[in-house]
């Protein structure tokens, strides 16, 4: 099959169904080394027309199906809401995630079942467009699914960036937001996107980088702010504190105990935005419930008080342009060119 028209996901976002070929191990019949014949094509799925010329476009850059619920969902919803066309580019398919027998009646594979809650988390999210870069999730360091030919954390940062640029141009966002440098919790495939979303940036706006794409008719765009996100580390740090008490080990957190809380809490960040999302605590929810095999959408318990508690602002940093002392912004849209006023309440 064809790459997508670089230019059909802006003028006219075609729904494109997921092949057969990028539905299971990720491997389709691409020329090319063994990395880029393993690794499926981009696949973009237009939700909403109605927003497909909105003057204010934001990119959402993470790896898996549910980072973009179970992290600033409410930074989504609330420019979304705001008549800002927001786009989700999803490293992978989510391959390597739980899958408990009840949520895969239907599915034939993990790739198919998390795609399908993607698209439902999406329409809850109000997004209006959904990419998926066509890499394998790479499971967490040391897992054997590192080694796959198509593990998003092991491609070449400049492979990954080459799509994620050629979704910038397409789309066109003047506001991208991605991973901080530890991938919020060392997971390989978040530190990948974040490394090739930054390069991605700075690439999309230079005719010399992937000139092929400019050949093809995209245009140079230069996005004018980046942001990683961050989220209230003083919870990990008291996990830490507390955690011994009850016999716990906060090295080893997680499932498969590969989590280092530890780690997690060291990871210093410098919140320069803070989006309000206190308002979308229930559509949030909504987002989350769509993957339910990843445990999402579970009512009640400390979690979820801890979450309407404490999670009343999505934080962020912003790297470009660099900040500077003039307080906390509220709006990732503010001083952008073009007319930010749709992007204010
Ligand atoms: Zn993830």
């Amino acid at each position: 099959m064809s790459q997508p028209s670089p230019t059909a996901i802006e003028r006219k976002p075609v729904v494109r169904a997921s092949t057969g070929n990028t539905a299971g191990d990720g491997r389709n019949e691409d020329r090319g080394d063994a990395r880029s014949v393993a690794v499926a094509p981009m696949v973009s799925h237009a939700l909403r027309e109605d927003l497909a010329d909105a003057p204010l476009r934001l990119l959402v850059s993470f790896a898996h199906p549910d980072d973009e619920s179970f992290g600033p969902a409410g930074t989504i919803i609330h420019y979304a809401r705001r008549g800002v066309a927001v786009h989700y580019a999803c490293g992978t398919r989510g391959e390597v995630g739980e899958a408990p027998a009840e949520f895969m009646v239907g599915y034939d594979t993990v790739a198919a079942m998390r795609t399908a809650e993607l698209m439902g988390a999406a329409e809850a999210l109000e997004l209006t467009g959904l990419h998926m870069l066509g890499y394998r999730d790479s499971g967490m360091e040391g897992s054997p699914d590192n080694a796959h030919p198509a593990a998003l954390a092991f491609a070449p940062v400049d492979a990954v960036a080459e799509r994620l640029t050629r979704l910038i141009r397409s789309i066109q966002p003047q506001v991208v937001v991605t991973f901080d440098p530890s991938g919020g919790y060392f997971h390989p495939d978040h530190i990948q996107m974040h490394h090739a979303t930054k390069a991605a940036f700075e690439a999309a706006g230079d005719p010399l980088r992937y000139p092929e794409q400019i050949a093809e008719g995209l245009s140079v765009w230069r996005p004018q702010k980046l942001y990683y996100a961050t989220f209230p580390r003083g919870l990990v740090r008291l996990a830490v504190m507390l955690m011994p008490w009850f016999g716990k080990d906060p090295s080893r957190v997680g499932a498969n105990e590969d989590i280092d809380l530890r780690r997690i809490a060291a990871v210093r960040q410098t919140p320069t935005a803070r989006v309000p999302v206190a308002a979308y605590y229930d559509a949030r929810r909504a987002a989350a419930a769509c993957h339910a095999s990843q445990g999402g959408g579970r009512r009640g318990g400390l979690m979820s008080l801890v979450s309407r508690l404490f999670f009343r602002h999505d934080g962020w940093e912003r790297v470009v342009p660099p900040p500077a002392n003039r307080g906390v912004e509220r709006d990732l849209f503010d001083g952008v060119l073009g007319g930010r006023g749709a992007a204010t309440s």
